[in-house]
């Protein structure tokens, strides 16, 4: 299978890796979107949110467990943060494994 997370997770691309743990690993986003963008992805593959099930509730919640903190890491827990999953074409994901965006460091609007 050829998915540009899973060769990251394996070490076989570079990324600039914040946290690593047996079930998910946290990097830096390639192309940030705001001065803060790190993100949490799962070891497990899984192409969408579309093909999550049930007994992935644990590893999602994981996700979001890492999410807040890396956020309180970075100093942007109180300034407030996005946690963003994108699905399918027209919320733009670009790379077919799960991963949970985590933006901040400056005002990002709504939605
Ligand atoms: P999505 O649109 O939700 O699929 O987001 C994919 C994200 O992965 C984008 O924000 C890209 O900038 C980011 N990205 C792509 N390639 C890499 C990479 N090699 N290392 C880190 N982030 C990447
Ligand atoms: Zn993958």
């Amino acid at each position: 299978m050829d998915c540009l997370f899973c060769s990251i997770i394996k070490k076989e691309s570079p990324a600039d890796m914040m946290h690593e743990d047996e079930k998910l690993v946290a990097f830096r986003d390639i192309n940030p979107k705001a001065p803060v963008h790190i993100l949490i992805v799962p070891k497990k593959h899984i192409p969408s949110i579309n093909e999550i099930s049930e007994d992935d509730s644990n590893l999602l919640g994981q996700l979001i467990y890492r999410a807040k903190h890396l956020a309180e890491e970075k100093g942007i827990a109180e300034s407030g943060y996005k946690l963003v999953f994108n699905c399918g074409r027209d919320a733009g994901q670009i790379v077919d494994h799960i991963h949970l965006h985590l933006l901040g460091g400056a005002p990002l609007g709504g939605i």
